[in-house]
């Protein structure tokens, strides 16, 4: 058995990976870049070497400096994780010559499969279905379009180096092939150095099927099942499972097979999977199951298989690679209960999914289910590399059990002030058509907003308000409050107060609050409106956290619900005439609206309270006062004149500074 590994990759699997060696009694070597000097894989590792720059052609890229510090600190071993070097041919060849093992698929393998041109004439000669298409011998433009008619609208133009849903056009019709050719053509020489492209009959309803294969060096393949990863979003994938929700015995054993047979015709060594595309329109039908491309590596999604088989596959990786045979033949292999793993990244869903980089200053990924991360809290997610958080993954019995228990984890997602997309996935994994099993590739898309972009609730609308109005009241009435969340009315005082004017931003959004005295029968009351609405409601509110109300009356404050995220800025302080001042006495115009009355000069001394200004905004007179003694040193406005939301109006320099 290897004694000592370096893993030749960062992140969540570089970690991964380690605590299966560990585990295994094995010395771990971690390599990393400059930006993660003090990385989480780093700091567990049993030793790490530095070797370059951020950027990973600089580093993680460079096979040599890999090598090399493989030799420097007598690791045995090199496992490349997946992305990186993980499918480079001539890296595996250049660790082999260096006298180190490769945990990895042969270079014979990876090359076999590395182009999906190369790839799917292979696979077509060992009997597996390929994706009906035009494999690209010709590459003339001219030929390629007369292929993609005769193949039929909607086509796939894929560039036969591409990978990481890189590189492929859909094309609709005849008239758009020749600008989705050249574009793709572009995008390929670009990202993988090669323009060469195939075609393929865009299969309608797609699901993403793929199978679980591993091989030894003593001839032996076995599958671990398939899983589903049609839940994509721009081809990649977001959410999967396993077992595909829907798979009957007879079509599992069938695709299996193939992948097992495809596998076999290239020796197979190591973990794989087979790559399918089916045509679910007709539910999933082994001959509507078409070999897509292999990937020679351990996926990112290789837990759900794990959970389901109970098998470590990096135990089998590292074992395979020592010589070992497989520690399990494909009779001792069964599907035990349904998993299903979500994929967290640092992006924000209602802008494109753009990544949102920078450090995790609050970081809580739920206390249940497998959890694979290569951050901690205070580590950062950069913008050299994938941006994804962890991977969480929970097992059930059922799928149903699976849902619920991946469902509660993202509901208590806490992330900030890196976005995330964990209340979109969770949002998605409650999707009718998920729940159901109806799942398609286009899902996503297809959904849009719906799920991307959430309106902000009720409850936390009114959580950001508690939380301000707390210490509003605090101060004011020096006790005495009550809150009711559900109610209107919800704020009890012993006497009346002005108009609570609370100007605040959500995420940006900019939200006006009243709270609005009232009078009932027995008391005094507050009434709250937000953005105009008077019918706020909600069963419980979430939590907030942040400095305290009275310690920073204007935040930040945060409130995760359901794995959103809200940062919420009041625009100012309030005095106890309830209108906005900033800690250095601006006070800010709380809304559009006219100067009624101006009642003090500049220069002139002013006391606590006093009236300065009067703002008619909204059909009311709102008294602007002084926040404490003080001169007032800026007067920006005159009677009559009309005021912008946010504009400093007065400042009132406290007495003695
Ligand atoms: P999977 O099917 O496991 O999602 P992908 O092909 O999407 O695999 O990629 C797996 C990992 O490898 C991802 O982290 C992705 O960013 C990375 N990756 C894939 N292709 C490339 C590439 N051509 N260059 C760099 N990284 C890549
Ligand atoms: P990559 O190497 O980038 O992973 P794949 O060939 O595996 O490329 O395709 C990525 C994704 O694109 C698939 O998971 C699927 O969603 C979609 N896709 C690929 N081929 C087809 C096709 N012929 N018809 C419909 N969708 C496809
Ligand atoms: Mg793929």
């Amino acid at each position: 058995m290897i004694q000592s590994l370096l893993i030749a990759n960062r992140g969540e699997i570089a970690c991964r990976i380690i605590r299966t060696a560990r585990a295994m009694g094995i010395r771990t070597v971690a390599v990393y870049s400059d930006a993660d000097a003090n990385a989480l894989h780093v700091r567990q590792a049993d030793q790490a070497v530095h070797i370059g720059p951020s950027p990973a052609r600089e580093s993680y890229l460079v096979g040599d400096k890999i090598i090399a510090a493989a030799k420097a600190t007598g690791a045995e071993a090199i496992h490349p994780g997946y992305g990186f070097l993980s499918e480079n041919a001539e890296f595996a060849e250049a660790v082999t010559a260096a006298g180190l093992i490769w945990v990895g698929a042969t270079p014979h393998s990876i090359r076999a499969m590395g182009l999906k041109d190369a790839a799917k004439r292979l696979m077509a000669a060992a009997g597996v279905p390929v994706t009906p298409g035009y494999l690209g011998e010709d590459q003339s433009p001219e030929r390629l379009h007369a292929e993609a008619d005769a193949i039929g609208y909607p086509v796939l133009i894929k560039a036969v180096a591409g990978g990481g849903g890189k590189g492929m056009r859909r094309v609709e019709a005849s008239a758009d092939f020749p600008d989705a050719l050249a574009s793709c053509k572009r995008e390929a020489a670009s990202s993988f150095g090669d323009d060469r492209v195939i075609i393929e009959k865009y299969i309608l309803s797609p699901r993403h099927i793929e199978v679980q294969v591993f091989g030894d060096t003593h001839g032996n393949v076995v599958h671990l099942f398939e899983r589903d990863c049609s839940l994509q979003r721009r081809h990649q994938k977001v959410i999967e499972e396993a077992p595909a929700p829907g798979m009957s015995a007879e079509a599992r054993d069938a695709i299996c097979a193939a992948a097992v047979r495809a596998a076999q015709a290239v020796d197979y060594v190591g973990a794989g999977t087979i790559e399918f595309i089916a045509d679910a329109s007709d539910g999933l039908r082994a001959d509507r199951t078409w070999f897509m491309e292999m990937n020679t590596r351990l996926q990112v999604e290789h837990p759900v298989t794990e959970e389901i088989t109970g098998v470590d596959l990096v135990e089998w990786q590292l074992r395979v690679a020592s010589g070992e045979p497989l520690p399990k033949r494909q009779q001792d292999l069964s599907i035990n209960g349904h998993a299903i793993e979500a994929r967290l990244y640092a992006e924000d869903p209602a802008k494109g999914f753009l990544p949102s980089v920078g450090r995790l200053d609050y970081l809580d990924l739920g206390k249940s289910g497998r959890v694979e991360t290569g951050v901690e809290q205070g580590d950062a997610i950069s913008s050299f590399y994938d941006p994804m958080v962890a991977k969480l993954i929970c097992h059930g019995k059922t799928r149903h059990a699976a849902r619920t228990g991946l469902t509660a984890v993202l509901n208590d997602v806490q992330v900030f002030p890196v976005k995330t997309n964990a209340g979109f996935l969770r949002r998605l994994l409650s999707l009718p058509e998920f729940v159901s099993g109806a799942i398609d590739t286009g899902l996503i898309s297809r959904i849009g907003e719906v799920i991307t972009e959430q309106p902000v609730s009720d409850a936390v609308l009114l959580a950001a308000l508690s939380w301000r109005l707390e210490t509003y009241m605090a101060a004011e009435a020096a006790g005495d409050i009550a809150m009711a969340p559900e109610a209107l009315f919800g704020f009890r005082l012993n006497r009346p107060r002005a108009p609570a004017h609370l100007p605040f931003t959500m995420n940006g959004a900019h939200h006006v609050a009243y709270a609005l005295p009232t009078r009932t029968r027995a008391d005094w009351e507050w009434a709250l409106t937000i953005d105009g609405r008077i019918d706020l409601k909600a069963e419980t509110l979430p939590t907030t956290y942040g400095p305290s109300a009275e310690d920073n009356p204007c935040g930040p404050v945060m409130i995760f619900d359901g794995g959103d995220a809200y940062e919420v800025r009041f625009g100012a302080d309030h005095d106890a005439a309830g209108i906005g001042t900033t800690a250095d006495g601006a006070i800010l115009a709380p809304m559009p609206g006219r100067i009624t009355a101006v009642e003090v000069t500049a220069g002139q001394s002013v006391a606590k309270g006093q009236r300065l200004l009067t703002l008619e905004a909204m059909k009311m007179e709102h008294a602007l006062t002084a926040p404490f003694d003080g001169t007032v040193a800026e007067l920006n406005v005159a009677e009559n004149g009309q005021v912008t939301e946010g504009a400093v109006l007065v400042r009132v320099e406290r007495a003695g500074e």
